[in-house]
């Protein structure tokens, strides 16, 4: 909890990282290999249920410990790994490594789905097939994975169309992240086989018991019902929020009131106290 804390004290970091942008050239070299030299770390949100607090499943988030610059969160090096076509390398193995820990979770007896995080560039034609070698290198049921992806993919590319159906013939589910902050959101669902809206934070960070405040939230919980979709609320950070998300109907939700993302060691101490205090 402290660490992913202190990561995002300097808030210049989160999108710029670490110096300059004179040094976004080295940082760039640096990205290169980073998941092969064993630089790259996934810290892993509880997924809570409303109103209980239960926790249904885990999102993974990368992060690059630096070695000069410490830990770096993903608004600093992402949106360059997608530039310098790096993000292929950072997804494939942030994906092969949440779904072990994830089945192993599973095999131990936690019953947990996983989101992970999906670029647009990452949609191209191959991204299905690398999801079913993973899922069948490490055992996890393709009912127990969620591919998040945002209103930055093509709606109209074939490619990403075709690679989202290929998840679905696999028994993966398509969350739209950020839901209602891109452009053209409602052709979304409309033209993609989408399972999960996630409710963007900024729908959530303004609810303050009014219902002026909520007719956002309100609006997107409303659809997800008449659609059939499965609603998750991001960035819930007061009880408040919770208790007025889940007079609104909200069944899943996420934020710093729950629980910050982590690394794998910390959760697990958290689903499993009895294993990690005998040892
Ligand atoms: P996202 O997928 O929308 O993830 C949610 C972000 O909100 C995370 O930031 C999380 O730490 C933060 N968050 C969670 N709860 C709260 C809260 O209560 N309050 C506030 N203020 N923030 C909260 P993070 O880890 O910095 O990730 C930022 C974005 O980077 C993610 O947004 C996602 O778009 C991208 N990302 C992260 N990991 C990956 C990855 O493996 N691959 C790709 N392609 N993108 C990733
Ligand atoms: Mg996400
Ligand atoms: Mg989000
Ligand atoms: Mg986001």
């Amino acid at each position: 909890r402290r660490a992913d804390e202190a990561m995002y004290a300097d808030k210049r970091r989160i999108k710029n990282g670490p110096g300059p942008t004179s040094d976004q050239k080295q940082l760039a070299t640096d990205l290169w290999g980073a998941a092969e030299r064993g630089e790259l770390r996934v810290y892993y949100q509880p997924v809570v249920e409303l109103p209980s607090g239960a926790i249904t499943g885990v999102e993974a988030l990368v992060r690059w410990q630096h070695p000069a610059h410490g830990m770096i969160p993903p608004g600093a090096f992402v949106p360059l790994a997608e530039r310098i076509g790096a993000i292929d390398e950072i997804g494939a193995w942030v994906l092969a490594e949440a779904c072990a820990a994830i089945a192993g979770w599973r095999a131990a007896g936690r019953d947990l789905h996983l989101a992970v995080n999906a670029s647009a560039r990452q949609l191209n034609g191959g991204f299905a097939d690398r999801v079913a070698r993973v899922l069948a290198e490490t055992g996890l049921p393709g009912a127990a994975l969620i591919i998040e992806i945002t209103e930055s993919v093509q709606v109209d590319n074939a490619d990403v169309v075709s690679e989202l159906h290929r998840l679905h013939d696999l028994g993966v589910r398509v969350a739209l992240d950020d839901f209602g902050t891109g452009y053209s959101t409602l052709r979304y669902l409309t033209q993609l086989p989408i399972d999960i809206l996630k409710i963007d934070q900024s729908f959530v960070s303004v609810l303050n018991g009014t219902a002026q405040s909520a007719v956002v939230a309100d609006t997107v919980l409303r659809l997800g019902r008449m659609m059939n979709l499965t609603t998750i609320a991001e960035g819930v950070e007061s009880a408040e929020q919770a208790t007025e998300l889940a007079g609104l109907g909200c069944l899943n939700a996420q934020g710093y009131h729950f629980a910050r993302p982590m690394p794998g060691e910390e959760l697990e101490s958290l689903l499993f106290p009895a294993v990690s205090q005998a040892g």
